[in-house]
């Protein structure tokens, strides 16, 4: 899958896309991050991508000539795939957008590529929204950029993707997951069996899978009831 990012500081995505998880589908070719940005497009001697916003107020505004010409970039360059060259499926991240979550990422990771659109300043002029597939909000904050929530997103959907996960079966009990009926995941624990008084329960030491599981499984209704009672209603 192809993540492309129109971003004013691509420098950001450099932890996200070299280490961890999307660094090693990247290094096995799983994954691809391309960037660029808006400022190749800018006006003037200093590349200028802003300017102040008609009607007045606080704050500059990004250029919509620059991020499309920026967008359209991209594509160009695009890897052609047996159907033609394969164009990202655009994304603009925003504080009005749809609230982003597992299931979106899940249908996300469906797609061959994605342009996530990162604004900065008071955000990208309107006349952006004719140039986009869709709005995603990484929550009910404002962040300075829109970098941070693509990285989010780079990272929510590249573990989703197929091989990209060491073992997949932890994809299926993790919290959010449908495959866990939208419940939190349960309590993890590692040696040392005892620390500082507290001890590992002694359902997960007895081998017995069915007890585990079914421990497990009460452990992951009780925390989803008591941490997040606004999931809990459509989570089974
Ligand atoms: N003036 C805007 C408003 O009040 O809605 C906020 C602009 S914010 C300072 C600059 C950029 O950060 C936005 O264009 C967007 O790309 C990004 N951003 C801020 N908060 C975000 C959020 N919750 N989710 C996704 N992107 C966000």
């Amino acid at each position: 899958m192809r993540f492309d990012v129109v971003t004013l500081f691509p420098e950001m995505f450099a932890g996200v896309a070299s280490l961890g998880v999307v660094g090693r589908a990247a290094t096995a070719g799983e994954v691809v991050v391309r960037f660029r940005s808006p400022r190749e497009f800018g006006h003037g001697r200093h590349q200028t991508v802003d300017d102040t916003p008609y009607g007045g107020g606080a704050g500059m505004v990004m250029r919509v000539d620059c991020v499309v010409a920026c967008l359209e970039a991209l594509d160009a360059d695009a890897p052609v795939g047996p159907a033609g060259a394969i164009r990202g499926h655009r994304i603009l991240l925003t504080p009005r957008g749809t609230p982003f979550g597992q299931k979106r990422a899940l249908e996300l990771a469906a797609f061959p590529a994605i342009t996530l659109i990162c604004g900065r300043y008071e955000g990208i002029d309107e006349r952006i929204a004719g140039f986009i597939d869709e709005e995603v909000s990484l929550g009910d904050f404002v962040l300075s950029g829109g970098e941070v929530a693509a990285m989010a997103v780079i990272d929510a959907v590249a573990r989703l993707l197929p091989g990209v996960l060491g073992n997949p079966d932890s994809l299926a009990s993790e919290s959010h997951s449908s495959e866990n009926g939208g419940l939190l995941e349960y309590p993890h624990y590692t040696r040392p069996v005892e620390f500082r008084g507290l001890r590992v329960p002694e359902v997960l030491a007895g081998g017995n899978h069915a007890a585990i599981d079914a421990w497990r499984r009460g452990q992951s209704l009780d925390r989803t009831v008591t941490s997040r009672p606004d999931i809990a209603p459509r989570a089974k």
